[in-house]
């Protein structure tokens, strides 16, 4: 036998084939011997993999048909040839290298399934019921969308909701004759941690439509240093993988717009604030932007494509302090004539004062008021209460304390938290004063020895947080398979 007749086969390589799922029994039993022209007409699920490289079609391309049903990559068969060819390859010497193997062909008959094929890799569910946008479902059905992953915030959902339905409304038909459907840009008030971010991400994800985000204070005017304002429009374009027409279906969250407010009695000129609102009038309206593509500045050597910003949604969001002051301050002018102390610490006190804002109220903070009537959906977030952290805590579809289930349920724990270790969490998350933001670390931070521990004893079956154990006075419940609880000292 001449040395042609031999294949070189990597042992690396071959480790590749564990990454599939070949159905071997099937093929000894003879279930999925499927004919070539059969296979061609209908997907079964399955497909052809390399004989020599283990990998499937949908990743090696195109396989080639041996005789007796004997599939191999055009890259294996082309080392092949070459391997046959290249005459400088002392073969004789390979036979001791380690990790490579020779292969008579002739041997193959014996070994070769009957059918050389393994099952596709199946896609894996998406998380997202996601929405067609050119078919957008009505408002309530996107609010119970977003209620399943938002807590609370019912307004911002709501108005949240209609705005998304006009908005995408308004692009399916384009233009409705003479009457233009006014954009619905919107501009959310909240204290930071109440979720504003979260709802925009939710339901950009649930649109199916890239996001971009960016910090109002990282934009500047052109020409100084600091992203340029266009440069918002790079960054939705990467989000939908430089396609343009995705794109400009897109939404855009500026954060932190409140750090953009004109300053009071500045004679200097002002570059990041009112100058940075002026440069982002024309985009909130809808203009066409010249953006590089694949890059985030440009320069001589990125292509250059023009988006338009036209049916791009802009939602804009910020904390805006000190606005509650304002409102306070209008208020009580308005209504100073007479028992003036009284209505004050009527203002004072109410929680939803900054729902009451106003067009005025946010001039007075110093936007301008063409910025303003670019976002002419105004609505606040509340501050998150206890009550709402703890609900945060566990209710939404992927809940903090739904994931640590999940995971100890995996070891075959039973992980429970008792109310008064939720109401725990969310003091300790409260006196921070970075609304839900601060749940995770504080989780995090009694979970790790709860997450190292527990595995190490295969007797635990259930695990209760306390209380106790939270603020450090008392350990977990830990109850062992088939056991009374017992409660453990830390
Ligand atoms: P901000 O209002 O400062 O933009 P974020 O949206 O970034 O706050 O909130 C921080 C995190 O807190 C989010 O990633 C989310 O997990 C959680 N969170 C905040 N508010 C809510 C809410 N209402 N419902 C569920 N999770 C929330």
């Amino acid at each position: 036998m001449s040395d042609k007749d031999f294949i070189i086969i990597d042992e690396l390589e071959n480790e590749k084939k564990d990454e599939y799922d070949v159905d071997v029994a099937d093929e000894k039993k003879g279930h999925s011997v499927v004919t070539q022209e059969k296979a061609d007409k209908d997907d079964d699920g399955y497909e052809k993999y390399c004989l020599i490289c283990h990998r499937p079609e949908s990743v090696a391309g195109k396989m080639i048909d041996l005789p007796n049903n004997i599939t191999v990559c055009s890259d294996c068969m082309q080392k092949s040839f070459d391997a046959m060819t290249n005459g400088s390859i002392d073969y004789t010497k390979l036979f001791n290298t380690p990790g490579i193997q020779f292969m008579n062909m002739s041997d193959l008959e014996n070994m070769t399934p009957k059918s050389q094929k393994i099952k596709k890799k199946k896609e894996k569910p998406k998380e997202f019921r996601k929405l067609d946008i050119n078919n957008i479902p009505a408002p309530h059905k996107i609010k119970a969308q977003l209620d399943e992953y938002v807590v609370g915030q019912e307004y911002a959902k709501k108005a949240m909701s209609v705005a998304v339905y006009n908005h995408y409304k308004r692009v399916a038909t384009d233009t409705m004759d003479d009457i233009e459907i006014e954009k619905s840009n919107m501009l959310m008030i909240g204290p930071t941690g109440s979720g504003k971010t979260y709802l925009v991400k939710t339901l950009a994800k649930l649109l199916d439509v890239p996001l971009a985000i960016t910090d109002a204070t990282s934009l500047t005017e052109a020409g100084y240093i600091g992203d340029d304002i266009e440069s918002v429009v790079s960054k939705l374009l990467a989000a939908a993988d430089n396609d343009v027409e995705k794109a400009e279906q897109g939404i855009i969250f500026i954060d932190e717009i409140d750090k953009i407010a004109k300053k009071k009695n500045s004679s200097q000129r002002d570059v990041s604030g009112e100058s940075v609102q002026q440069g982002l009038l024309k985009l909130l309206e809808g203009s066409e932007v010249e953006v590089p593509v694949g890059a985030n500045s440009k320069n001589a050597m990125v292509p250059l494509t023009t988006v338009n910003t036209k049916n791009i949604l802009f939602i804009c969001g910020g904390a805006f302090p000190d606005l509650e002051e304002i409102i306070k301050e209008r208020l009580s002018h308005k209504t100073s004539m007479g028992f003036n102390a009284e209505l004050k610490d009527k203002y004072e006190h109410d929680k939803e004062i900054l729902s009451k804002v106003t067009v005025e109220d946010l001039r007075t903070f110093g936007m301008i008021p063409e910025f303003i009537g670019r976002l002419p959906i105004i609505f606040t977030l509340k501050g998150l209460d206890k009550d709402m952290l703890v609900k945060i805590l566990k209710e939404p579809r992927n809940a903090i304390l739904k994931q640590y289930k999940k995971l100890l349920a995996l070891d075959e724990v039973n992980l429970e938290f008792d109310d008064g270790s939720l109401e725990a969490i969310a003091e300790k998350a409260m006196k921070k004063d970075t609304g839900a933001r601060a749940l995770r670390a504080i989780i995090e931070e009694f979970m790790l020895d709860i997450m190292y521990e527990i595995p190490k004893d295969d007797n635990i079956g259930q695990v209760t947080i306390t209380r106790a154990y939270i603020e450090g006075t008392g350990g977990p419940i830990i109850q062992l398979r088939g056991q009374q609880a017992i409660p453990r000292l830390s």
